[in-house]
């Protein structure tokens, strides 16, 4: 793997490189570069150089730029399944539905060409006004995590862009793969040298140098709270603009009138997909206690059905590194120790190659107190806790008591409650009787500790641009 640096694929000077293990497999994929101050720095230089230039074009030109890359991204596609299923680990049918949102977002942002508008503002006289331009920020770094490693390149380069900023890309170190090949279309499609750029390396050796270089004006991240909010003290050096996407921990409420089929079909997928390695999964169960034994059960028994061990032919692919397998043993040994019933579900590999992929069985934990870490922290894995709830006020304040306010569902048929609960809860998204995720035209965004600004929708667009005001006195004397 190389670095894309002032429109070059450039050689890494060390190395130094890190080592990708498969988590299908648990063997060495390949190893990839890790940047040096000096790489970092030629990265964030040539961004600032090429930013007057690409700033000055129209956002028409830039969209259309962004449509070559929307072609050549469609029509290559399987080639970037094929990285998320060997890099991530994901089974077929959600690395197709990862490649579908980029394409999906990218086709979002390409629409918004020449839409990009200011506002003319009445002045304190009669001849005077105020021209509210909005206008790019200049160098954007955007960190990426793992776990949706193409579609969150993709939602914050293109945005970047199409308002006018120059990029440095630095993805997770879990993940290159994705990142390079997507950064290797925005060459093709002949973007101009400099205006996106690419390096690897550990967040924990180059991170803090990106982070705090004064040259950068907004750093956009997805990733964990600890990091965000690592990142966000660095970034006081600079002053740069923050938009973080951090953790999440998910409500699942299931009322006694709700559609107990539906809501099962949607819990299948908002715990299971991506092997509940998402920002938005379910991440705890509350449920009316008048059919709590009975919604469980059916959570159960189609969770017993769930396979592993092959990208193909599984339902649900594996953690993404030893460490996650490790992190979340710990969380249920935890609540083992405190008196939960843990049950074990689902079907693990029986084909030998796979054997030391890592895959972790789904886990319903049961008994668990609302202070105990299995409901408060971000566990990031199969692993559900459930708790039955007695009325509307409970249910409410159980949900809101959490550090995280990304995602949260609801399944009931009675409307009055749904809007009542709607108004209550302190999360980004609400899902009424469906599932997610969120659309390109919603905005992504989160309470509390999940971070700040947010991502999709022309409210997304908008946090890649600052407004600048210009006063005219158009008086004759
Ligand atoms: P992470 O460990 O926080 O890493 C995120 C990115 O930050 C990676 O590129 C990482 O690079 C980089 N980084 C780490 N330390 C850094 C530093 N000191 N300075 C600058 N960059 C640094 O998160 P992750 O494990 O990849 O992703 C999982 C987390 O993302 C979960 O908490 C999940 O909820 C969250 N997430 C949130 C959303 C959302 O929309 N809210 C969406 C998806 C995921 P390295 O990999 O090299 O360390």
């Amino acid at each position: 793997m190389e670095f894309y640096i002032n429109g070059q694929y450039v050689k890494p000077e060390n190395e130094n490189e890190i080592p990708k293990y498969s988590p299908v497999t648990g063997e060495l994929l390949y190893n990839f570069p890790s940047a040096t101050k000096t790489e970092a720095q030629n990265a964030v230089d040539s961004a600032m150089e090429a930013f007057p230039a690409w700033s000055a074009t129209t956002s028409k030109e830039r969209s259309m730029l962004l449509l070559r890359v929307y072609n050549l991204m469609e029509s290559r596609r399987s080639e970037l399944e094929d990285i998320l299923m060997k890099e991530n680990g994901k089974i077929i049918s959600e690395a197709k539905g990862e490649v579908d949102g980029v394409l999906d977002q990218l086709w979002y942002y390409i629409g918004f060409e020449r839409k990009l508008n200011g506002d003319f503002v009445e002045g304190d006289t009669s001849m005077r006004r105020i021209i509210q331009s909005r206008v790019p920020y200049g160098v954007v770094l955007a960190l990426t995590p793992w776990n949706f490693p193409a579609a969150m390149v993709i939602r914050k380069l293109a945005p970047a862009l199409l308002c006018g900023n120059t990029v440095i890309v630095k993805p997770s170190s879990d993940t290159p793969g994705s990142a390079e090949w997507i950064v290797r279309k925005f060459s093709e499609a002949g973007f101009p040298k400099g205006v996106v750029n690419f390096i690897t390396g550990s967040g924990s050796t180059i991170g803090d140098y990106l982070v705090e270089n004064r040259k950068v004006s907004l750093i956009t991240m997805t990733g964990s709270t600890e990091v965000g909010m690592h990142i966000m003290n660095k970034a006081s050096s600079n002053m740069a603009k923050l938009i973080l996407e951090l953790g999440g921990k998910a409500p699942f409420m299931v009322w006694k009138d709700a559609d107990l089929k539906k809501a099962v079909d949607t819990l299948m997928w908002a715990k299971y997909s991506n092997a509940g390695q998402s920002c938005i999964a379910a991440e705890r169960l509350y449920v009316h206690e008048d059919v709590y034994l009975k919604f469980l059960q059916l959570f159960k028994e189609a969770s017993m059905k769930i396979t592993m061990g092959s990208p193909i032919d599984g339902t649900m692919g594996p953690l993404i590194n030893r460490k996650a397998i490790s992190n979340t043993s710990k969380i249920i040994t935890q609540a083992e120790e405190n008196g939960s019933k843990v049950t074990k579900m689902g079907l693990a590999a029986g084909d030998k190659k796979f054997q030391n992929g890592f895959y972790y069985n789904p886990v319903l934990v049961e008994d668990a107190d609302q202070n105990s870490n299995v409901f408060q922290e971000e566990i990031f894995a199969p692993v559900l806790p459930a708790m039955s709830v007695h009325n509307e006020d409970e249910l409410l304040k159980l949900a809101n008591d959490s550090k995280y306010g990304l995602a949260s569902y609801l399944f009931t048929r009675d409307i009055g409650f749904a809007m009542r609960l709607s108004e209550g809860i302190r999360f980004g998204e609400l899902y009424i009787n469906m599932p997610g995720p969120e659309s390109s035209q919603g905005y992504h965004t989160g309470f509390r500790m999940t971070g700040q600004a947010g991502e999709g929708s022309v409210h997304g667009i908008e946090e890649y641009l600052h407004l600048k005001n210009t006063y005219i006195d158009f008086s004759k004397d």
